[in-house]
């Protein structure tokens, strides 16, 4: 039986907690919690989710793994952007910045990303990335999910992840697919 781990999600956001909870049912997870992380002012998402790891690793308990991670969106007609600044980007408003930004536009492809990277007790640093590809709708559509999930149809599917609901993004997410690479090399 594989040995029970015991990880800090290095963030002060409880919803991500809840959402490693979901991809890493049987692991024991904490929030890195009174603590002030370094700004994430690095140029990839992967960069990003280092930072996070390895502060918690600098400062975190010793014998727990320290899980960053980093994510956005990138739309091909934005030329791949906004990208790593997509939270900056989106100010909150997501579904209505990205359908202003593709007023008019043909070409609707983009792209989840999600990189996870967990720092083992021991100091072995392991990565975890995953993609999910599909196409900004006009309009948004359904209640699940956050950001920009009312206008984001995934390839293969005709709903968007709002309407395809948590279980879908469970299974299938940008996030959901770094978490299962990451699990492997674990
Ligand atoms: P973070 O890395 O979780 O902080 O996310 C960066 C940005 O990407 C934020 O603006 C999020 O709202 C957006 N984002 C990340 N994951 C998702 C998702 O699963 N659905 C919708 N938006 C997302």
């Amino acid at each position: 039986m594989a040995a029970l781990i015991r990880a800090t999600v290095c963030s002060g956001n409880p919803h991500k907690l809840e959402e490693f909870h979901e991809l890493y049912p049987d692991w024991e997870l904490e929030l890195l919690a009174g603590v002030s992380f370094p700004p994430e002012d690095g140029v990839t998402y992967y960069e990003n989710a280092l930072i996070k790891a390895r502060y918690g690793r600098l400062v975190g308990p010793r014998d727990r793994w320290m899980l960053g991670d980093d994510s956005g969106i990138e739309v091909a007609a934005l030329g791949g952007g906004p990208g790593v600044q997509t939270a900056r980007w989106a100010e909150g408003r997501h579904v209505e910045k990205l359908l202003a930004a593709l007023d008019g536009e043909a070409d609707r492809r983009a792209q989840y990303v999600c990189e996870l990277v967990c720092i083992a007790p021991d100091r072995r640093e392991l990565r975890g990335t995953g993609v999910l590809r599909g196409t900004v709708a006009d309009a948004p559509a359904g209640g699940e999910g956050f950001g920009f999930d009312p206008v984001f149809v995934p390839d293969g599917e005709r709903l968007t992840v709002a309407e395809l609901g948590e279980a879908w993004k469970a299974e299938h997410s940008h996030r959901a697919l770094a978490a299962r690479a990451l699990r492997d090399v674990i």
